[in-house]
């Protein structure tokens, strides 16, 4: 592990390429030996022109880099205050693929309850503002989300939910 710049961003071989990590800005992605080498030269010379425009745009910029994004307050009690959920809305589906893991649509059909949802989302919504993120809310498969639609409409509208 090598620190990059001294703002607490590492480099770390992986596979054919590196992990690139800056965890006091959330921050991790893969690259090759020419991106790592691209941005340890944009580092040290401060010439982003060294770097390609589309590795650029992949990256979301060079700022993050020099740390000059606000790093992500800790809450002072240190416990676990998620900002994303992941929601399985049901476990019907129209199509009961043969791989399907959760076996969907072989069961009798169940849905989310709203006041579980709303909690959820509410949840991340709060911890989100207090930390000054955009909250994540994601609808995953397993059965298949927009078979729920009613649930699938109230877990996201605005009037339900904390969403700011
Ligand atoms: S939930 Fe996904 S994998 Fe399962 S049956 Fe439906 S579409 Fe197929």
């Amino acid at each position: 592990m090598s620190t990059a710049n001294g703002h607490d961003v590492f480099v770390l071989p992986r596979e054919a390429g590196h992990i690139v990590y800056a965890p006091l800005v959330g921050r991790v992605v893969y690259a090759n030996d020419e991106c790592v080498a691209q941005l340890k030269k944009y580092l040290e010379t401060g010439d982003a022109s060294v770097v390609s425009p589309d590795t650029i745009a992949r990256l979301g910029g060079l700022e993050w880099l020099h740390g000059r994004t606000p790093p992500i307050p800790l809450p002072l009690d240190r416990h676990f205050h998620p900002t994303s959920v992941t929601l399985f809305l049901t476990n019907r589906c129209n199509l009961r693929c043969t791989y399907c893991y959760a076996e969907a649509g072989e069961f009798e059909g169940v849905e989310i309850a709203p006041e579980v949802y709303r909690a959820a989302i509410d949840l991340v919504v709060r911890n989100a503002q207090r930390a000054g993120r955009r909250p994540r809310i994601a609808l995953h498969g397993g059965g298949e989300p927009t078979v729920a639609w009613k649930t699938l409409v109230g877990a996201l509208d605005k009037k339900t939910c904390a969403f700011v």
